[in-house]
């Protein structure tokens, strides 16, 4: 099975991509994680696309489309979770083309909604464990024993330096102006379904579930 989850920064994609990856053994493939990991690795692109993910703003087409090609390529028929790409309707129209090549299907296309409101409320407190990347929250979901990961027993948390009120309306923007326009793209090929991205984290990946077990369209 192969899905593509869709929703504005906050809205819960890395954290519902996540828990497919250790329930199903689907592979996540998050640009905004492949881009982090450049700028830890001190690459050329990770100084490249540094600036421009701190302002809350796109990074190119070009760049993204590239980054992505070589990791659909190295599926080998592995189910897969898009978390974060495509993002403009260039790259969506560019996914279909590598899919068609490398004889993959998209089989849903998952639009998690939420109010506006909440998510900055929501992404302000957030924090990931630094070795397995889990995700917690300082009001909703902190670790079951404080400082310790759930999934690893790590002690080493990171906070997103683009997590920040001004940064995050910047994020949203994005979204809004350049993101959004991708959902009748894929709601004409019937791929589209909307679901409750506000509901508790369990509640969310049921209903996930739910669309992944019914019929396609
Ligand atoms: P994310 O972790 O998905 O919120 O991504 C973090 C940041 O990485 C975004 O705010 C963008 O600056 C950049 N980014 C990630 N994926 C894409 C994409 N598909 N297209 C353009 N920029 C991206």
């Amino acid at each position: 099975m192969n899905i593509l989850l869709l929703g504005p920064p906050g809205a819960g994609k890395g954290t519902q991509a996540k828990r497919l990856e250790e329930r199903y053994g689907m592979i996540q493939l998050s640009t905004g994680d492949m881009l982090r990991a450049e700028r830890a690795s001190g690459s050329a692109l990770g100084r490249q696309v540094q600036a421009i993910m701190d302002a809350g703003k796109l990074v190119s087409d070009d760049i993204m489309i590239a980054l992505i090609a070589s990791r659909i390529a190295g599926l080998k028929g592995k189910g897969f979770i898009l978390d974060g790409f495509p993002r403009t309707v260039p790259q969506a129209q560019a996914l279909d083309d590598m899919l068609e090549k490398n004889g993959i299907a998209l089989d849903r296309v998952i639009e998690l909604t939420v109010d506006e409101d909440a998510l900055i409320d929501r992404i302000s407190g957030r924090f990931s464990c630094k070795s397995c990347g889990a995700s917690y929250h300082d009001r909703y979901h902190q670790p079951k024993q404080p400082g310790r990961c759930d999934i690893c027993g790590s002690t080493d948390f990171v906070r997103r330096p683009d997590d920040t009120a001004e940064t995050v309306k910047a994020r949203l923007e994005a979204y809004r102006d350049q993101t959004a326009p991708i959902l009748p793209y894929y709601r004409a090929k019937g791929l589209l379904r909307s679901i409750d991205g506000m509901a508790e984290i369990d509640a969310v990946a049921q209903q996930i579930e739910t669309i992944l077990k019914s019929p396609r369209g």
